[in-house]
């Protein structure tokens, strides 16, 4: 381990907490600064679309109490000087360090009318909207934000329309075979599908669709994707496209002192022939956060890459989803275990014959094989 004196990290969520958490694990006891926009203990987005919309507030977080004096909560980093290792705070505070740990996440794409989820006070706006008798609500995006949207507004027993501009939603992230499952699945669970067409603008509920179409509601959410919080970073020296652009090991492109995990890390992936990839996804965050701080103070000669095949799993009127690996790189998709109609069922995608990627709804074991033999890189 090489000698850091200073270390902060920006972004108080899973993975700068994670990122905190490894750093004293791993024996660091110099000064360590977290920084965070938000002016809350870090906690938990799963339960945000999820449980927090039907009344459970916990979104805990374990090790969030410990943070301590260490953390510098509702204090947003502005600016950046990756030569001189200083980041500026909004109240005009410079502060120095030796390695800098970039947690910054990302933000939701808005379109004005329409409500997005990422913070807990979107959450409980949402959710005394839903409360306060909104009968219609059309949901914007049938990725998995959309989706858990549409499921939990179902159970609370609104009218949900849900568009998606793919042929079914998430048809790039799940494959055909799976989204068309999952299409007739929220149609079996009460939800009004409109696919194929995007929402152009919405005024006062009015929904106009590229297509022509006006639709109407009493509420329109959207999940419409995701922006890396980068913006602090212009003119840092940094290399910022789509996400702070990273070395295997997680360091920012070229820098010795510089690392980033979570949303907001973009990163060459040893499995996908070093493609440049950024996970939107829990897992990956609370992972990717260790390994970065392991390698910082490791230093950039004895860093180790990081190449764990990305996972996820969202639930959909009851179904239990599941993805590893990156689907959407294949060029064959078969189903390996059970089937589409007995609504369990797993799917396995190669691109040249090799595994990359694989789905499976309400199949988890068959999901812990698939990726084990993503991994592996075996063949279909
Ligand atoms: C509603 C919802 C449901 C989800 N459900 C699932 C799920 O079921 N499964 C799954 O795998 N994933 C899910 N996710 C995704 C998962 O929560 C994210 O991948 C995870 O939160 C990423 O963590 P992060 O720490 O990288 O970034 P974030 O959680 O985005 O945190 C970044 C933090 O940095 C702060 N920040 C930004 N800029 C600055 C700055 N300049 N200075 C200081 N602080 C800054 C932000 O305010 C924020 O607090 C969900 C997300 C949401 C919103």
């Amino acid at each position: 381990m090489r000698i850091l004196g200073k270390i902060i990290v920006v972004g108080a969520s899973l993975a700068g907490l994670r990122a905190v958490q490894t750093l004293r694990r791993e024996g660091f006891d110099g000064e360590l600064t977290l920084v965070g926009a938000e002016a809350h203990v870090p906690y938990n987005r799963p339960p945000l679309s999820k449980s927090v919309l039907r009344g459970d507030e916990d979104v805990t977080l374990p090790g969030a109490e410990e943070l301590g004096e260490e953390w510098l909560r509702g204090r947003r980093a502005v600016r950046l000087d990756a030569a001189n290792r200083t980041v500026v705070l909004d109240d005009g505070t410079e502060l120095g360090y030796d390695g800098l740990v970039i947690a910054s996440g990302a933000r939701p794409r808005r379109l004005d009318g329409v409500r997005t989820l990422r913070t807990i006070e979107d959450a409980l706006a949402l959710r005394a909207e839903l409360d306060s008798g909104h009968e219609h609500v059309l949901v914007i995006g049938g990725g998995f934000i959309g989706g858990e949207v549409a499921s939990t507004a179902r159970q609370l027993g609104r009218k949900v329309t849900l568009v998606d501009s793919g042929p079914h939603p998430m048809h790039a992230g799940l494959g055909a075979e799976a989204a068309r499952w999952l299409a007739g699945h929220h149609e079996r669970n009460g939800v009004e599908l409109v696919t194929g067409t995007r929402v152009t603008d919405v005024t006062d509920g009015r929904v106009r669709l590229a297509d022509g179409r006006v639709l109407s509601a009493d509420l329109v959410v959207g999940g419409m994707g995701v922006t890396p919080n980068t913006e602090w970073l212009e003119g840092s020296g940094l290399a910022v496209d789509d996400g702070v652009v990273c070395e295997p090991t997680l360091y920012a492109a070229g820098s010795a002192d510089v690392v980033a995990a979570g949303d907001v890390a973009r990163w060459p992936h040893r499995l996908y022939d070093d493609a440049l990839i950024r996970v939107e996804h829990w897992s990956n965050a609370n992972e990717q956060s260790a390994v970065a701080a392991r390698n910082l103070l490791a230093g950039p000669q004895q860093a180790q890459p990081f190449a764990d095949v990305p996972n996820f799993a969202t639930h959909v009127h009851g179904a239990r989803i599941q993805t590893a690996g990156l689907p959407h790189l294949a060029d064959e998709a078969r189903v390996v275990a059970g089937s589409p109609e007995e609504d369990r069922f797993a799917v396995a995608f190669a691109r040249d014959g090799v595994l990359v990627g694989a789905v499976a709804v309400n199949a988890p074991k068959d999901l812990i094989r698939l990726k084990r033999s993503v991994a592996a890189r075996e063949a279909l």
